[in-house]
């Protein structure tokens, strides 16, 4: 992934709107594999279907993790209409470009952050 410039409007919603698309189609393909592992349950043993049951548990906790994404690129987008995009929401002071370009959907500068 190349880089981009927090301070460039443009950039960061572009990067956003990519994010937020790609969350959306692996949403969409997740959903289509789980129920293909459901139709086929009535074909498989008992440890196979532990497995595909594990499987399902995992595939809901990568799930509640891209919707949890889509929030807040989401709230990443709305800081951007509001042009405060790249502040940190609890002192006000700048994120680093290289944090934003790691994750450019964070709220929070590094100290906060390690606050918790
Ligand atoms: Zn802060």
């Amino acid at each position: 992934m190349t880089d981009f410039d927090p301070t460039d409007d443009v950039a960061v919603r572009a990067v956003l709107l990519a994010r937020k698309a790609d969350l959306t189609r692996l949403i969409a393909s997740s959903k289509d594999s789980r129920a293909a592992v459901e139709l086929d349950q009535s074909r498989v043993g008992r440890l196979s279907r532990m497995d595909a049951i594990q499987g399902q548990a995992m595939a809901i906790e990568t799930d509640r993790r891209r919707a949890l994404d889509l929030t807040r690129l989401a709230a990443a987008l709305a800081r951007l209409d509001a042009g405060v995009y790249g502040v940190c929401v609890r002192c006000g002071e700048e994120i680093a470009a290289k944090r934003l370009n790691f994750d450019p959907a964070l709220a929070l500068c590094v100290d906060c952050a390690t606050e918790g």
